[in-house]
């Protein structure tokens, strides 16, 4: 079955072609391929962006669509791991990043807020750990011991965070295409990238998240690529999900959709080494986990009406690579492995290796460096 969000039918989009040398081939139109092409080609870049198959149909189509910002680590262990300084500015940067998105994303996104929810006692200490820590540092959120709608009774605590949304994954990144196209970028779907050398242009931005395994060869055993699946449900008649919810450290996550729907992802732990591939298909293991949590969350049996699967790229740190491939002469550069959290960053590192190419510095790229990795 097709995700959701792609079923949704794709305006039509004017045609832009550039002539012959491109300065910046992109690889991906996803969510990272197509913020990027739109902050090179505003800038006055002629940027040409291929793709395997068609704009969003990768994993910016088929998630669950959260726009949340902060990282994929929880806050409390980020400023442990990268530092309180690092982990607080690259917090209030994904923050920003989301209030640019909003600017851009029209009705594909509704600032509808998130919980994120204990599922045990353990659960509920980390989260407060993180709910004080956020507090700390002078972020907007909030403890609830429990929670309106479907989930109240339900978990052991959450933090709801006002600041986060909901978006339609693939109406924001076509919207984002349509705007890119409009400032003169090139985009060419169904058109697979076998080598980077074989593209004529000055320089290439890798942008395949989970996908693009191989590509670059230095990247292979630094973004892994990881299966997430996803189910959808008949619409019901009346809402017991008002925002975005997750919970069990965001193995589960569900929302209800503006037409009834639950969507509902994860279960990755159900067969957690199974799920490190890049084979998008379903499972039964997991199918049947969602499909029972599901039932629990509507209350009664409901049919479901779409399953499919995605990739992700996941990194050993949990933040994302953003910058120069080292060795490659400025040549390649990359913006992809956001560990399973990529609407929001994804869109700010389209545009913070976008605003690298152009000369402009970021204390966030020093974080993000693929460089990392060779200290
Ligand atoms: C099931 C699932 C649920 C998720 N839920 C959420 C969520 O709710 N919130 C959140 O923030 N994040 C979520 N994520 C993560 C998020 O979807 C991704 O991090 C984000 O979409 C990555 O965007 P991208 O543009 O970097 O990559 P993608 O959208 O994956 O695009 C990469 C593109 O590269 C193309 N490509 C690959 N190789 C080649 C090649 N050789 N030649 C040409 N093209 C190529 C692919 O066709 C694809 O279109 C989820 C991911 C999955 C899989």
């Amino acid at each position: 079955m097709n995700p959701y969000w792609l079923e949704e039918p794709s305006p039509a989009r004017p045609e832009a072609k550039i002539d012959g040398r491109a300065d910046v081939a992109i690889v991906g139109a996803g969510i990272t391929g197509c913020s990027a092409a739109l902050r090179l080609a505003e800038a006055g870049l002629r940027v040409r962006v291929h793709d395997a198959r068609g704009i969003a149909e990768g994993a910016s189509g088929r998630n669950g669509g959260f726009a949340l910002a902060g990282g994929a680590a929880r806050y409390d262990v980020a400023r442990d791991t990268y530092g309180a300084d690092r982990a607080a500015a690259f917090w209030r940067w994904t923050h920003d990043g989301l209030d640019r998105l909003a600017e851009l994303a029209g009705d594909a996104l509704r600032r509808t807020g998130s919980y994120r929810l204990a599922g045990d006692e353990e659960e509920r200490e980390g989260i407060r750990l993180e709910y004080e820590a956020l507090r700390e540092d002078g972020f907007d959120a909030e403890w609830l011991d429990d929670v309106p709608g479907g989930a109240a009774g339900r978990f052991h605590g959450a933090i709801s965070h006002p600041h986060d949304g909901s978006i339609q994954p693939a109406r924001l990144v076509r919207r984002l295409a349509a705007a890119a196209t409009a400032a003169g970028a090139e985009f060419r779907e169904h058109d697979r990238v076998e080598d980077l050398d074989a593209l004529d242009s000055e320089r290439v931005l890798v942008a395949t998240d989970g996908y693009g395994h191989g590509l670059v060869s230095e990247l292979a055993d630094l973004i892994w690529p990881t299966r997430g699946q996803v189910i959808a449900s008949e619409p019901l008649d009346r809402v017991l999900y008002d925002r975005p919810h997750y919970a069990r450290q965001g193995f589960d996550y569900w929302q209800q959709l503006p037409d009834g729907r639950i969507l509902l992802g994860g279960f990755r732990d159900t067969s957690i080494l199974d799920e490190l591939t890049d084979v998008e298909e379903t499972t039964p293991a997991i199918q049947s986990s969602l499909e029972s949590f599901l039932h629990e969350l509507a209350g009664e049996k409901v049919a479901v009406t779409h399953r499919w699967a995605g990739i992700f790229g996941l990194t050993q740190d949990m933040l994302p690579l953003v910058g120069e491939v080292p060795g490659r002469d400025g040549r390649v550069w990359v913006a992809g492995g956001y560990s399973g959290h990529g609407n929001v960053l994804g869109f700010a590192c389209g545009q913070l290796v976008a605003d690298a190419m152009l000369g402009r510095e970021s204390p966030q790229l020093e974080l993000l460096t693929p460089e990392r990795f060779e200290r």
